[in-house]
């Protein structure tokens, strides 16, 4: 579905949450799915990234988004519980989510992983991810059809030397959307990863500093993929882990 060419309404008055909207992927997504109609709930830590999406999404015409200013570091199952009550008061229900905020933390050999640093790729990358996920869904459900994409990677199916933390945060996601596709098999809910591969953000140059980020997709690059599973053209997609296609 690389090649998936979205209607312009594909997501007209949709509801949808994206972490880690302000910035790399997540803030490309975010502006596609304005473009295509979404009412967008943009959900990060820093708010200046965060207004500057809300001010291009604005500017381009879409409708305007709703900010969480959220640091999944520090969040509790109590704060996703909240924002899933203001959701559901604000809007009825909740057509999305694109869970898209991850950590790198540092790479190295499995044995100097350092303890504060596994804690907290896996509060943000896991934990963070597995508590909204749990809070959100009686406002997903509330929705005719509802589409929760997580972010994988290749290292998240393959484990790789030195990447440990991230790897295995990334094989966890996996395994919670495995889960949670086949506990709603049948449901109006369906669970799916997309792994970007190599694009061109900060988080890859910061694991990669040395390549040339001109060798790299673009975040825009990669969106069709990321509308086709958002949007209901992907209806009958359900437990399915998909590639972004490399740069041509
Ligand atoms: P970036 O680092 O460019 O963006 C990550 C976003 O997540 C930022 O907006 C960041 O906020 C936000 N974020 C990080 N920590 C927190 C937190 N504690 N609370 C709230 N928000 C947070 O990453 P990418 O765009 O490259 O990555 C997006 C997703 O794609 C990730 O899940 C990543 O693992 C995955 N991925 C990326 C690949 C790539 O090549 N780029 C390859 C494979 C997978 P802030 O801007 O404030 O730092």
């Amino acid at each position: 579905m690389n090649d998936y060419n979205a209607p312009v309404d594909l997501l007209r008055d949709k509801v949808i949450l994206v972490t880690g909207a302000g910035d790399g992927i997540g803030a490309q997504a975010a502006k596609t799915y304005a473009a295509h109609g979404a009412i967008c709930i943009l959900l990060g830590r820093t708010v200046s990234k965060l207004e500057a999406v809300y001010d291009d999404i604005v500017e381009a015409g879409g409708q305007e988004p709703a900010i969480v200013p959220l640091d999944i570091k520090g969040a509790t199952p109590s704060h996703y519980q909240q924002m899933t009550q203001t959701i559901i008061d604000q809007f009825g229900r909740l057509d999305g989510v694109l869970h898209n905020a991850s950590i790198l933390g540092h790479l190295s050999a499995f044995k100097d992983i350092d303890a504060e640093e596994w804690q907290d790729v896996m509060q943000v990358n896991v934990n963070g991810m597995v508590y909204m996920t749990q809070a959100l869904i009686p406002a997903l459900e509330k929705a005719e059809n509802a589409s929760v994409i997580f972010t994988t990677s290749s290292v998240g199916r393959k484990g790789r030397a030195f990447w440990g933390t991230y790897a295995v945060s990334k094989f966890a996601t996996e395994g919670v959307m495995q889960t949670l596709a086949d506990e709603y098999q049948n449901k109006t809910l369906r669970f799916n990863c997309i792994n970007p591969g190599g694009t061109r953000t900060q988080m890859r140059a910061q694991a990669f500093p040395a390549e040339n980020p001109d060798t790299l997709k673009t975040p825009e690059d990669i969106m069709p993929m990321y509308l086709y599973l958002m949007g209901n053209d992907s209806i009958e997609v359900n437990g399915q882990s998909l590639d972004c296609q490399p740069k041509k």
